[in-house]
């Protein structure tokens, strides 16, 4: 057992992305690999934009990776009232106060700024300084007409040692004084954020990079209170391979429709741990095991990290390949997508396949070959293997052959075949390649001129179907 304790705290505005995903599998790992606490908190104060359907959509997508929390939930909105007395507490303590200005005029003044181009920043000079007891005076009679704004001190800096990115320094002269409980009574992000992760005796948030301009303000919360100031980490943001922040037209989906689109979550898991991660050699395909075993903090990196669609299928390809039958039978769907039982014959298949696929869908319809007679032929493959004249008579002469043995295996299937071969070229007297029958011979058997070797899967088929298949036309 350790002391770690990390989160996952997405807003739940939509579905689980990619890039959330990414920061809920960092965490997760690090939970792993360190025994410790991985939790996860719905941001979800956000009632404009929150919903109970995207609250779903994450806790599916997070399921369907195998992230599951060690400890209850904790729905943000569920401790508004916290997130309140946080604020009073902060005034009382000196480290924020009661601003009573105009928003109206607040934002006159933030457009003419933005208008030439100059940065706003609020002036709290005439509240910052205003005794504790005249301000509780003025709230007391003004109800709804303040906000509460941290104070910002006056000179020096907030620092950090970011496990991603080391030291990093903000001047105080940076921030403004920014509010912690808008006029509404609704406390702001940064301020419900470091009460919850007070709450919840986090120390480690490992987040996205977008949220380093957030930090300095929760850390002078942190400090304010006199809390355990936790350690921060944020991850390199994640870019399409045109080099600009991933989207939606990226082909990057929810997590989830990756499940749809044939994908393990094993896959899905391994590519999400190379999205700014390295095990620090030249090992890309991992299980989960190895994952938690390698994980690292160190080797997080800070360079944004490319989204590469093609690398993710080939990943998916590698843990296809590597995976059982029965695993791989349950995982495409089972009786539902193969028709069948999981039998010897649906086993083989999936064996002769697996190492050839890229795709969940892909493995089974390939397997389904093996039991099911092809309807469609490349048609690529027929121009060229079946404009020779003699091509049917050399399958019939095949199937004939086949029809005859008394044993139908690999080795007794591929002799009656070399035999035919060379029986045409002492008739012909002129050299025939093994091609001549192998290629036809593969693509009346499956549809396709590639696959697994051709006199296992010849077996596999199994000999009546094997005849039938090899006496099909498939030309005129
Ligand atoms: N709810 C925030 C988001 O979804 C994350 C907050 C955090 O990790 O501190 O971006």
């Amino acid at each position: 057992m350790s002391d770690v304790r990390v989160r996952f705290a997405p807003s739940p505005t939509g579905y689980l992305h990619v890039g959330g995903a990414r920061t809920a599998l960092f965490n997760w790992l690090w939970a792993r690999r360190t025994g410790g606490k991985f939790l996860l908190r719905i941001e979800d104060t956000d009632q404009q934009r929150s919903t109970p359907e995207a609250v779903e959509a994450i806790l599916v997508g997070m399921k369907w990776l195998g992230m599951e929390p060690n400890e209850p939930i904790v729905y943000q909105m569920a401790r508004h009232q916290e997130h309140k007395e946080l604020c009073l507490e902060l005034i009382e303590r000196g480290a924020a106060y009661a601003d009573f200005s105009d928003p109206a005029v607040e934002a006159a003044k933030r457009e003419t700024l933005q208008a030439e181009k100059k940065q706003y920043k609020f002036d709290g000079s005439a509240y910052r300084n205003v005794p504790l007891a005249e301000q509780k005076v003025r709230m007391a009679a003004e109800p709804g007409q303040y906000a509460i704004r941290l104070r910002i001190p006056d000179s020096g800096a907030t620092s950090w040692k970011d496990v991603v990115h080391g030291e990093i320094v903000v001047n105080h002269s940076e921030l403004d004084d920014f509010i912690i409980l808008r006029r509404d009574g609704s406390p702001i992000y940064n301020l419900a954020v470091v009460s919850d992760d007070h709450f919840q005796r986090v120390t480690l948030i490992l987040r996205g990079d977008d949220h380093i301009s957030n930090t300095p303000k929760q850390i002078l919360i942190y400090q304010a209170m006199g809390w355990d100031v936790p350690q921060f980490g944020h991850l390199p943001m994640i870019l399409g391979p045109d080099k600009v922040k991933l989207s939606k037209r990226h082909g990057a989906t929810a997590v989830g429709d990756y499940g749809d689109m044939g994908l393990l979550p094993e896959a899905m898991i391994n590519f999400l741990a190379l999205l700014g991660w390295s095990p620090g050699d030249d090992t890309e395909v991992m299980s989960q095991e190895e994952l938690i075993k390698r994980f690292a903090l160190e080797r997080i990196m800070p360079k944004a990290a490319v989204f590469d669609l093609q690398k993710l299928f080939w990943l998916n390809g590698q843990h296809i390949g590597k995976s059982e039958p029965a695993f791989l039978f349950e995982k495409c769907g089972g009786v539902n997508a193969f028709h069948r039982e999981l039998d010897d014959t649906v086993t083989t298949a999936i064996y002769l396949w697996k190492t050839r696929v890229r795709k969940l869908d892909e493995l089974v319809t390939a397997a389904k070959v093996v039991w099911e007679d092809p309807v469609e032929f490349e048609a690529e493959g027929v121009k060229k293997q079946f404009s020779d004249a003699k091509v049917y008579e050399r399958m019939t002469n095949l199937s004939d052959a086949f029809s005859e043995l008394t044993e139908f295996t690999h080795e007794s299937t591929e002799g009656v075949l070399r035999q035919l071969v060379e029986a045409e070229t002492a008739a012909t007297g002129e050299k025939v390649a093994a091609g001549k029958y192998i290629h036809p011979c593969r693509l009346l058997l499956t549809g396709r001129t590639v696959g697994p070797g051709l006199f296992e899967l010849v077996v596999a088929i199994g000999r009546d179907a094997c005849i039938r298949r090899l006496r099909k036309r498939i030309t005129n």
